[in-house]
């Protein structure tokens, strides 16, 4: 290892450490953080935050990445490394520090107050301190933009490189002129679907039980990982052998369940990532979208396939007997697969599952875009459910205030849903040449598949950005072909309609 690139790991790890530190005290804040503890708390994270930015952008840290851009003897994960910081560095270098500390402060505040807001079903609340996360961002966008750079594009590409709103108004354009009539084919469909069962008295402790079961099943290594409660299940990492996931309970037994599987996917990422990258900034996802594609691939593809359940849904039905004893196994799957359209993203079907990522962009794309006025998202947000999903929402908690993202300044997060569904169908169509599929899921070998992603995808961590995933996997640029094919395969037969 060259001298300087010494120096450098030693303000890494420092940097690494910090972080660490600030990632711990989010998960903590939406677990298990006494309800008063917001406010102090913040504080201290504020200047951890101050501490990171430090670590980052000090002139030494400077010289030293300039120093290292130059040099040839890197090896390939050291050079990743000074790429990551310089990106790193031209991000946080452009934000004055005062202004930088402020943001983190009011964004550990903001998300308490949309929490509180939430649960008390009142907008106005919120309305005030989400106006500030929207300036900041703005804010913070418009130092980072380069040529004329719109500022909603700057947002998309943090999370999607790559990707902007030419790209993403075609992408979305296609869901729509492709999926808009096909739901309507299947909600018209005489094909009637009984999931009355899914909802009930399932005790939470039972709930939990075949949680933790389905997360192990999949490869969830609670060795190197827990799994909590919380308002939106979400997954943290801190590292390779500590990743976190949340789920929540509802009458629902489907919805955690599926949540479970969906972040125990987001996890087996992140455990997957190889040791030589772990607390680098090199060692995390490839991107939104290509974390999503990992999720929802373990939720969707393999986790509401029926070869999936075939060998374990004996087991479901013996922890609930009165619930499932008399529900067959296609009577599960087809009722785990409804199409609804519904109000909320998180409980959403695969099929309208875009439609609510479409409406989320297109309000992004107003309020950075356009100054739409903060106190007219709870209106618009229903009007535009009414216009695409045929439903409306009564109150702002079933509509806009449903989604943690936007108290966290998460703008621009959204498209990569449904990016991350386009890719995973894509990956699917090919690893079905590779191997069989549902066969394997049969014969409950989930880990032959579990090991495919590992292999192709998740070891490389930022390595490789999602396109270059995507070519060398399937040998194909991304092409959202694919997952329109799947969603209308998949629906067209369970409805009984001609796609
Ligand atoms: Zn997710």
């Amino acid at each position: 290892m060259s001298k300087a690139y010494e120096e450098f790991k030693t303000y890494l790890d420092r940097a690494m450490a910090l972080k660490t530190a600030m990632i711990l005290f989010e998960w903590d804040n939406e677990t298990l953080a006494p309800k008063e503890a917001g406010e102090l708390t913040s504080n201290v994270i504020g200047t951890l935050s101050g501490e990171y930015f430090q670590a980052i952008t000090n002139d030494r840290m400077k010289a030293l990445v300039k120093e290292l851009q130059a040099e040839q003897g890197l090896d390939e994960v050291q050079a990743a490394n000074v790429r990551e910081v310089a990106d790193e560095l031209e991000q946080l270098d452009c934000i004055p520090r005062n202004e930088y500390e402020d943001n983190a402060r009011l964004v550990a505040k903001s998300t308490a107050v949309w929490s509180r807001a939430k649960k008390d079903n009142d907008f106005d609340s919120f309305a005030p301190t989400l106006k500030k996360v929207i300036e900041y961002q703005k804010k913070f966008a418009g130092y980072r933009a380069k040529d004329g750079q719109k500022l909603y594009d700057v947002m998309l590409d943090t999370y999607e490189k790559g990707f902007n709103m030419e790209n993403l108004d075609r992408f979305f354009g296609i869901l729509k002129e492709e999926l808009v009539p096909f739901l309507k084919q299947v909600t018209e469909s005489k094909k009637k679907i009984d999931d009355g069962f899914l909802t009930g008295d399932y005790p939470e402790e039972k709930q939990e039980k075949l949680g933790r079961f389905l997360a192990g099943y999949v490869g969830f290594d609670f060795d190197k990982g827990v799994m909590a409660v919380s308002a939106h299940p979400f997954t943290t990492n801190l590292h390779n052998k500590d990743v976190r996931i949340t789920t929540h309970y509802t009458d629902r037994v489907d919805s955690s369940l599926f949540s479970v599987i969906h972040e125990a996917g987001h996890g087996i990422y992140e455990l997957g990532i190889r040791d030589d990258l772990t607390l680098t900034p090199v060692g995390q996802g490839a991107s939104m979208g290509m974390h999503e594609s990992q999720s929802r691939f373990f939720e969707n593809i393999i986790g509401r396939s029926p070869a999936f359940w075939a060998p374990i849904y004996g087991k479901v039905q013996e922890m609930f007997p009165d619930q499932m004893g008399n529900v067959d196994l296609d009577q599960f799957v087809e009722a785990v697969n409804k199409v609804e359209p519904g109000l909320i993203r998180t409980e959403a079907d695969e099929l309208t599952y875009s439609l609510h990522v479409l409406i989320r962009y297109e309000i992004e794309k107003q309020l950075i875009e356009e100054d739409l006025d903060v106190e007219k998202l709870p209106q618009l947000w229903a009007d535009k459910y009414e216009e695409y999903l045929g439903v409306r929402p009564e109150n702002p908690a079933q509509g806009v205030l449903q989604d943690i993202h936007w108290s966290q300044g998460s703008f621009g997060y959204f498209p990569s849903y449904a990016l991350g569904s386009a890719f995973g169908a894509q990956l699917y169509y090919h690893m079905k040449q590779e191997m069989d599929f549902e066969g394997l899921l049969e014969q409950g070998k989930v880990d032959v598949i579990r090991e495919y992603l590992r292999e192709n995808i998740h070891q490389y961590g930022k390595l490789k950005d999602s396109r270059t995933i995507l070519k060398d996997v399937t040998g194909e640029d991304f092409d959202p072909k694919y997952y329109v094919r799947y969603l209308k395969e998949k629906y067209g037969k369970l409805y009984e309609v001609e796609a």
